[in-house]
């Protein structure tokens, strides 16, 4: 489901005509280099960020991406696809424009896209996380004067565990399980969420067992470099009674309650590994037994580190919680705006529509002075990110250093 509802309230800032990206009813334009970053229309040329399907669609007339996108990239739109890859760091100049790929962390070949041209640079983030998961090479800080950002979990109440805790988490779940004799099923996105689950987990608890959905990737991961464990289908011979209770089965949301499941027995386990389960009553709808938050999107104190290794003065706002970061970013002492994009939540559980209005209401955060909310927060982003000069308080920040 996609969770775009609050994105397309916004509006689009005035733009200048100094602006190196300016938001279109295509995507987010560049004009002096005439294309697009992630457009959700077809165009003539098109940057891509990552291979998620809100921000890589078909029918353009030419792609640039990172190379490592390249595999999911095709697999999705097509082999055909008119595709430049590019890796990390290298400049191609097109209309006068230098334009290059930085690692965003997110999921294999996600990219921030960093564009110069007359003296200014600008860098569009796509999505990014902030911590290092083995997956992809770790998100990289480009200094810029403009930052575009992604605000998908824009909120202080977002802060993920690190990758120690959290699998440490998802192995004593298995391994419970596992000696208990019932299968452990883990509800996570098929791309990037799963391979970073094979990559982290301790595969000695038992074998592991993909969702038609999920092989194929992997495939794409293995073939990139990235270890994997061995992964089985459900129909592989070897996956028989006994081994089907001590196995994890990763598989996307959409395989829940469906007859594929029935085969883990009516005692498996369930959970759903998400941002999302941050919030109370997310798992409860979900109706499964565990939640483990897991996001590959930055948490808030992420955002906030994010940004400020930027040195951006100007920061442009996407998908996510726009209104909030903002505003929060403005009372710090940034020019911050919002630009209207189509982009949703590849997590694909976001809680939108029919289940945001509670989610509001269980966070609060736009009716609630942010400088209060913030306060809530004993850990706030300073602490959290090294940040000095945005305080939990929300004192105003003096000294934001010049690009
Ligand atoms: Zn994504
Ligand atoms: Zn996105």
């Amino acid at each position: 489901m996609a969770c775009g509802t609050l994105n397309v309230l916004m509006s689009a800032p005035p733009s200048s005509a100094n602006d190196l990206v300016i938001a279109r009813p295509e995507g987010l334009y560049c004009p002096p280099g005439d294309f697009y970053i992630d457009p959700w229309r077809p165009v003539d040329r098109a940057v891509i960020t990552h291979a998620h399907s809100d921000h890589a669609r078909t029918g353009h007339g030419h792609y640039l991406a990172h190379t490592d996108s390249a595999g999911t990239l095709r697999q999705r739109l097509g082999a055909s696809i008119p595709l430049q890859t590019l890796p990390y760091g290298e400049v191609v100049e097109h209309q006068g424009v230098r334009v290059s790929l930085h690692p965003a962390g997110h999921v294999l070949g996600s990219a921030q896209v960093r564009l110069e041209h007359g003296g200014r640079v600008w860098v569009a983030s796509g999505d990014y996380k902030t911590e290092a998961d083995g997956t992809c090479p770790p998100f990289e800080p480009v200094r810029c004067d403009t930052f575009i950002t992604e605000s998908t979990f824009g909120l202080p109440i977002y802060r993920w565990p690190t990758q120690a805790v959290l699998f440490a988490d998802i192995n004593a779940w298995w391994r419970r399980n596992a000696e208990a004799g019932r299968a452990s099923v883990l509800l996570c996105y098929a791309f990037g969420k799963a391979q970073r689950i094979l990559h982290g987990v301790d595969a000695s608890i038992g074998p592991i067992v993909v969702h038609g959905a999920v092989e194929p990737l992997n495939a794409v991961y293995r073939a990139a470099g990235v270890p994997l464990p061995p992964t089985h289908r459900v129909t592989d011979p070897a996956m028989d009674r006994e081994a089907l209770k001590r196995c994890l089965v990763l598989a996307p949301p959409s395989a829940q309650g469906t007859p594929w499941m029935k085969r883990f027995g009516a005692d498996a386990s369930d959970a759903f590994a998400s941002g999302w389960m941050q919030v109370r009553g997310t798992r409860r709808r979900r109706g499964v037994d565990r939640g483990f938050v897991m996001s590959d999107h930055a948490d808030w104190p992420g955002l906030m580190a994010a940004i400020k290794g930027t040195g951006a003065e100007h920061i442009r706002v996407t998908h996510g919680s726009v209104p909030v970061l903002v505003r929060w970013l403005t009372e710090n002492g940034l020019d911050a705006q919002a630009f209207e994009t189509a982009y949703g939540d590849e997590d694909g559980e976001a809680p939108a529509q029919d289940n945001a209005p509670s989610v509001r209401a269980e966070t609060d955060p736009v009716r609630a002075e942010p400088v209060e909310a913030f306060k809530a927060f004993p850990e706030g982003p300073s602490t959290s990110s090294g940040r000095t000069d945005i305080e939990v308080e929300g004192k105003a920040s003096q000294d934001h250093p010049a690009p």
